[in-house]
């Protein structure tokens, strides 16, 4: 376990400690030099990443529902033939 551990590997900030064994002097170095990650880095790239796919792909996408069934009556011009 080296600095990779502590260190996001997104923001290169010191992720949060795991365990007692995690608080080291590297480890304290790292934090004023890089400061601290805000979490969930890895999980918000790929987030964007999917975001970035499925703006891509929203065409592919059935059309949603409509809020109204269409079954109402035929708009037909009421014209009396003589
Ligand atoms: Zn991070």
């Amino acid at each position: 376990m080296g600095s990779q551990s502590v260190l996001c590997p997104v923001c290169q900030g010191v992720v949060p400690a795991t365990g007692k064994e995690a608080y080291t002097a590297l480890r304290g170095r790292l934090i004023l030099t890089n400061g601290y990650c805000a979490g969930g880095c890895a999980e918000r790239r790929a987030e964007e990443q999917a975001q970035q796919q499925t703006q891509q792909m929203v065409r592919l996408e059935p059309a949603p529902a409509p809020a109204v069934p269409v079954q109402g009556p035929v708009r037909t011009p009421l014209r009396v033939v003589r």
